[in-house]
């Protein structure tokens, strides 16, 4: 075969590979929707955005007292909302953690004080965003480059994330479904194996906290801040 030819064949042949990857893939696990990624993930029990945003006085009290580091404050890239708070999931979810301090010292209430636990929050949706990165779906054991350094490691609770983290060396990969802080995390994420895979799946009361994307090994898991799940998923 020529040179265009070949070239031609080779081109059917990934673009066949690649519908029949992507239909195998959404035959067995739930795809999300797509929609417009245009939210800001905020910390647990934020009033809507508009709200957020009239009522927020930047004063950083939620960021001083979290003891994972989750929270950062916008810089002057992000003009509305200069000064105010948000979780980047990549780097650091919010652990749900006993108390919620952050709402607590959140002096204006733009995190509602009505919201005591962490079953009532619901900051957003998370999604499989890369199925076919996903070490369970593929079939690989997690590796010690694997495991990204996490970006924070100063106090007790901390310590005990990456250690439970590094354990999952040289092991079938199901971090995201162990690691999620959902008190019953069965009912936000679980385990499931269809077909010959494993692959994780979120379930209706996910959080949205944003764990499961921080440690995936594959950055397999975004968050989609703001969503339901049902608007996610149905
Ligand atoms: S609930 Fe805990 S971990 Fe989450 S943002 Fe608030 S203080 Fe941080
Ligand atoms: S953490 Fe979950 S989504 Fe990420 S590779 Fe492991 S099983 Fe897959
Ligand atoms: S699945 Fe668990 S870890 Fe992931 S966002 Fe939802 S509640 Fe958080």
């Amino acid at each position: 075969m020529n040179n265009p030819q070949r070239r031609e064949a080779l081109k059917k042949s990934s673009a066949y590979a690649l519908f029949f990857g992507t239909l195998f893939g959404c035959g067995i696990y739930i795809s999300p929707k797509l929609y417009a990624k245009n939210s800001f993930l905020r910390p647990p029990a934020a009033l809507d955005e508009k709200e957020f945003l009239a009522t927020c006085i930047k004063c950083g009290q939620c960021i001083q007292v979290c003891p994972y580091h989750s929270i950062n404050m916008y810089d002057i890239t992000h003009l509305n909302s200069i000064g105010t708070p948000y979780i980047n999931a990549n780097e650091r979810g919010c652990y749900l953690c006993d108390l919620l301090p952050c709402i607590l010292a959140c002096p204006t209430g733009s995190l509602r004080h009505e919201v005591q636990r962490a079953e009532e929050i619901r900051m957003g949706t998370a999604y499989i965003s890369d199925i076919n990165g996903c070490f369970a779906y593929m079939g690989k054991k997690v590796e010690k480059k694997d495991l990204k350094l996490l970006i924070s490691n100063q106090n007790e609770r901390e310590a005990a994330v990456y250690e439970n983290y590094q354990n999952y060396e040289g092991k079938e990969c199901t971090i995201c479904a162990d690691m999620c802080p959902y008190p019953d995390k069965t009912d936000a994420i679980e385990m499931v194996y269809k077909e010959g895979k494993a692959f994780p799946q979120i379930n209706s009361k996910c959080a949205g906290c944003g764990v499961c994307a921080e440690l995936c090994p594959a950055s397999a898991i975004s968050v989609a801040a703001r969503k339901t799940y049902e608007e996610v998923y149905i």
